[in-house]
C-alpha cells in the first residue's frame, strides 16, 4: 500500500485550486493524471523581471518591468483597432496596448492618475514604445510580487502559462518533506539538497544555468528516478531468484515435426537462439530471457519451439503481444503449423466477450488448449491456466514489468521469454531489462533482398504518386504511412483519413485505410484485404510499426519522415524488404529539416544495420533530440535524460545491488524510505514483491 505521507501527492490534479476538468485533462495530457506529475514537469526556460529601465532606455524585445504613470485611456476608435493605455515616467511614453479589450476591466486595473508597475515585453514600433498586453500591472506596494524571475513550462495548446504555473505551485505546496533515501555519505559527497529543497529549487531557477540538467538539484532528482528503476528492477530479478523454477525439458517430438513443417531452414542464429533457451528452460532455475532480434529475423519461430518444448511436457504456453493486429498476426502464422502439430491454438484479445470469451477461459482453465495467444486480456483476473509453464512477451517494450510479471504470476514458475526488436544499446537496455540474459537473432534468413532507400522533400509527392501508380499496375503492393501529428490518435487518424481521400481519387478504390480509432474487426478486415492484395495500397498510422507481416509489400512511403525517431522509421522499414523482391522505401520530408532530422534521414538511407542505427540514435538523442524514447518504446524518464546522466544510471545500478544485498526486504530505517521512493515513482508492482509490508 502507498504509503500515507504520499497521498497528498496521488490526488487528482482536480484538487487543485481552479483547476477543473478541462484544465485537468490538458495538463494530464502535458504531464500526467497526478499531483505528483506536475512535480516533474520542470521548467525549460525563465522569464526575468528584475530588470526594471526607465522607459527611454527600454531596449526593444526586452521583458522588463517599468514604473510609470498612467496618464489616459483611449478606447479603440473602431472595432478591430486596439485600445490603448498612455503612461510615462520622467523619460518618455509608453503605450500599454490591449486587443479584444474591456475596459471597465482597464479602468479599474489602470485608473488614470496612480502609479503602477507593469511588466511585459516592450516593443518599439516608429517612435513608439510599447508593450503589448503586459503580464503583469500592479500597484507599488505589490513590487515584490513583479519584480522577480518566473519559471517557464513546456506547455500545451489551449493552457497558458499562468495556469500551468499556478498549478504546479500548488502542487509543489504539497509536496510533503519526505525521509531522506538517498545514503547520507552519497549525497554529502555529490552536494545535494534534500528531497523537497531539490524539488522547490529546480522550480524556481534564478538564472539560466540553474536550467542546465548537471546542477546538483537537477542530479539529485534524476538520481531519484533512476534509482527507483533501478531498484525496481533488482527486486523483480530478486523475485526471480527466490521462486523456485521447475525443469521444462521436453522430448523434442513437437520441436522436431515443427522444423520438417516448415518450408525453409532455420538459420544459424535461430538455432543457437533456439539453444540458450531451451538450456535455461531445462535448468530448475527460472527462465527470464531477452530475444532480440531486428524486424524479419524470424523471432516467431523461435518463440514457437520455446512454448512447443513447455507442451512436449505437457504444460501450456502463451504468447502476449502489445495489439491486437499483432495478436492476430501471431495467431494466423501459428496456427497453420500448430495444426500440422495436431495442436489447438486460441486468441485471446479485447475482442473475445461473452460465450466465446468464457470458452476460450474455460479451455485454458481445464487444459484443454495448450496454447493461447492474445493481448494484454490474457493477464485480466478472470484468466486462469490449468498449468502455464512458458510466457512469451512480444515487443515488450510496450508493456511494463508490472503487466510481464503478471503474466509470468498466472503459472507455477513461468519461464519468461521477451521479444524485442529494438536493438538496444547497452545504456538504455540497463533501464529496460536490467541485467537480463540475451539471446540475439543477429542473421537474417537468406535470400532478403535489400531496401533501397530515398529521400524526397514533400513537394515532390505527386511524383511520387505517380511512381505508386506504375508500381500497382505491375502488381505491387504499397504502405503509405501518415506521420504523427500529435500523441493523440485522433489527429494522426485525420491526418490518415485526408490522405487516404486524395490518394483514392489519384489511385481508384485499390487504396486501404487502417488507423488507431478503427474498430477491431474493421481493422482486420483492411489488413486481410491488403495481405490477399485485394487492395494494393494501405495507408496506414503508425499502427503497422511493429510486427505486421505482408511480405509481398514491396513500397513504403512515409510522410513527414523527419517526425519520426529513427528506432520507429526502422522498425516502419523493416515491414518491406521481406519477401524475394525488390523493394524500396521513400521517406518524405517537410523542409527545412532541422540537423538532426536531416542526420535520421540520412543514416536511414546509408544502413538497414539495426544495431548501428540503435548507436546513431542514441548519439542523435545525446543531442537533444525529444522525440526519441518515447518511439522508440523505452522506459521514459521525466527527469533523468541519459544523454547526460549515464553516469547516475550506473551509480544507481550499483546502489541498487548494494541494497538489495544488505537489505533485500527493505526493512530497515534507509530501506523504509526507499519503499516510499518506489512508490514516488510508481513502482507499487515492484514493492509487492517484498516478503513483509
Ligand atoms: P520478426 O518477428 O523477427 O520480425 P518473423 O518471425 O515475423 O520476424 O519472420 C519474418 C518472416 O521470415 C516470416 O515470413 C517468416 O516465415 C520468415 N522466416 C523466419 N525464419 C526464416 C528462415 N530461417 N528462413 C526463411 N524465412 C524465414
Ligand atoms: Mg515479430
Amino acid at each position: 500500500m502507498r504509503p500515507e505521507i504520499l497521498f497528498p501527492l496521488f490526488k487528482p490534479l482536480t484538487a487543485l485550486d481552479g483547476v477543473g476538468p478541462r484544465i485537468a485533462k490538458l495538463i494530464e495530457g502535458l504531464a500526467g493524471p497526478h499531483l505528483a506529475d506536475l512535480l516533474w514537469h520542470l521548467p525549460s526556460g525563465l522569464v526575468d523581471r528584475r530588470f526594471s529601465p526607465k522607459v527611454a532606455e527600454a531596449p526593444p524585445g526586452a521583458i522588463a518591468t517599468l514604473t510609470v504613470t498612467v496618464d489616459h485611456h483611449i478606447p479603440p476608435p473602431r472595432p478591430k483597432l486596439p485600445y490603448k493605455v498612455f503612461c510615462s515616467d520622467d523619460t518618455g511614453t509608453l503605450t500599454l496596448v490591449f486587443f479584444h479589450a474591456h475596459g471597465d476591466y482597464l479602468k479599474r486595473q489602470l485608473p488614470e492618475g496612480t502609479t503602477r508597475l507593469v511588466s511585459g515585453k516592450v516593443e518599439v514600433f516608429g517612435n513608439d514604445i510599447q508593450m503589448p498586453h503586459p503580464d503583469h500591472m500592479v500597484p507599488p506596494e505589490d513590487a515584490h510580487k513583479v519584480r522577480i524571475v518566473e519559471p517557464v513550462y513546456p506547455l500545451t495548446a489551449g493552457l497558458t502559462l499562468k495556469r500551468l504555473r499556478h498549478g504546479i505551485e500548488g502542487a509543489i505546496a504539497m509536496a510533503p518533506d519526505l525521509p531522506e533515501w538517498q545514503d547520507a555519505a552519497f549525497r554529502t559527497r555529490e552536494g545535494w539538497p534534500d528531497w523537497r529543497t531539490a524539488l522547490g529549487q529546480a522550480h524556481a531557477p534564478e538564472e539560466a544555468q540553474d536550467l542546465e540538467p548537471l546542477t546538483p538539484v537537477r542530479r539529485r532528482l534524476a538520481y531519484d528516478e533512476l534509482l527507483a528503476n533501478q531498484l525496481a528492477l533488482a527486486l523483480v530479478r530478486l523475485n526471480m531468484r527466490r521462486l523456485s523454477g521447475r525443469s521444462i525439458n521436453g522430448d523434442g517430438s513437437l520441436r522436431n515435426k515443427l522444423i520438417d513443417a516448415l518450408p525453409f531452414d532455420l538459420t544459424g542464429a535461430q538455432q543457437r537462439s533456439g539453444q540458450e533457451i531451451a538450456a535455461d528452460m531445462a535448468s530448475d532455475s527460472r527462465m527470464l530471457r531477452l530475444l532480440q532480434g531486428d524486424v524479419g529475423s524470424g523471432k516467431t519461430v523461435v518463440a514457437l519451439a520455446a512454448m512447443l518444448n513447455a507442451v512436449e511436457c505437457g504444460s501450456q504456453a502463451a504468447l502476449m503481444a502489445p495489439t491486437e493486429i499483432l495478436a492476430r498476426q501471431h495467431i494466423k502464422t501459428i496456427t497453420p503449423l500448430a495444426e500440422a502439430l495436431g495442436l489447438p491454438v486460441v486468441l485471446l484479445t479485447g475482442r473475445e466477450k461473452g460465450k466465446k470469451r468464457q470458452a476460450i477461459l474455460d479451455s485454458l482453465a481445464d487444459g484443454s488448449i495448450p496454447l493461447a495467444i492474445g493481448t494484454h486480456a490474457l493477464f485480466q483476473d478472470d484468466v486462469a491456466f490449468k498449468d502455464l509453464g512458458m510466457a512469451i512477451i512480444d515487443e515488450q517494450h510496450r508493456f511494463g514489468v508490472h503487466q510481464r510479471l503478471t503474466l509470468a504470476a498466472k503459472g507455477r514458475a513461468v519461464d519468461v521469454l521477451v521479444m524485442t526488436a529494438t536493438p538496444i544499446p547497452r545504456t538504455l537496455m540497463l533501464t529496460a531489462y536490467g541485467d537480463m540474459d540475451v539471446s540475439r537473432l543477429d542473421e537474417k534468413p537468406p535470400g532478403r533482398k535489400a531496401v533501397s532507400t530515398r529521400v524526397l522533400p514533400n513537394s515532390r509527392l505527386e511524383e511520387v504518386v505517380a511512381g505508386i501508380r506504375r508500381a500497382m499496375d505491375s502488381g505491387a503492393r504499397i504502405y503509405w504511412v501518415c506521420p504523427l501529428v500529435e500523441e493523440s490518435e485522433t489527429t494522426d487518424a485525420a491526418a490518415a483519413e485526408a490522405r487516404h481521400e486524395h490518394l483514392k481519387e489519384v489511385l481508384g478504390d485499390r487504396v486501404g485505410l487502417v488507423h488507431g480509432r478503427m474498430k477491431g474487426t474493421e481493422k482486420d478486415r483492411v489488413m486481410a484485404a491488403f495481405a490477399s492484395g485485394e487492395l494494393s495500397v494501405l495507408v496506414a498510422t503508425t499502427v503497422i510499426e511493429v510486427g505486421v507481416d505482408v511480405p509481398e509489400a514491396t513500397v513504403m512511403v512515409i510522410e513527414h519522415a523527419e517526425r519520426f525517431g529513427l528506432a520507429q522509421l526502422h522498425q516502419l522499414r523493416g515491414r518491406i524488404g521481406r519477401g524475394e523482391r525488390e523493394s524500396s522505401c521513400l521517406l518524405l520530408y517537410a523542409p527545412p529539416l532541422s540537423e538532426t532530422a536531416r542526420k535520421r534521414l540520412e543514416v536511414m538511407r546509408e544502413t538497414e544495420d539495426g544495431f548501428r542505427i540503435a548507436e546513431e540514435d542514441l548519439k542523435l538523442r545525446g543531442a537533444g533530440e525529444l522525440l526519441g524514447t518515447r518511439q522508440s518504446g523505452l522506459p521514459e524518464f521525466k527527469l533523468a535524460d541519459l544523454s547526460v546522466h549515464g553516469d547516475l544510471l550506473a551509480a544507481a545500478r550499483d546502489d541498487a545491488q548494494l541494497i538489495i544485498d544488505r537489505d533485500p526486504d527493505l526493512k530497515n530505517e534507509r530501506g523504509q524510505n526507499l519503499r516510499t521512493l518506489l512508490y514516488l515513482f510508481e513502482r507499487d508492482a515492484a514493492v509487492r514483491f517484498l516478503r513483509s509490508g
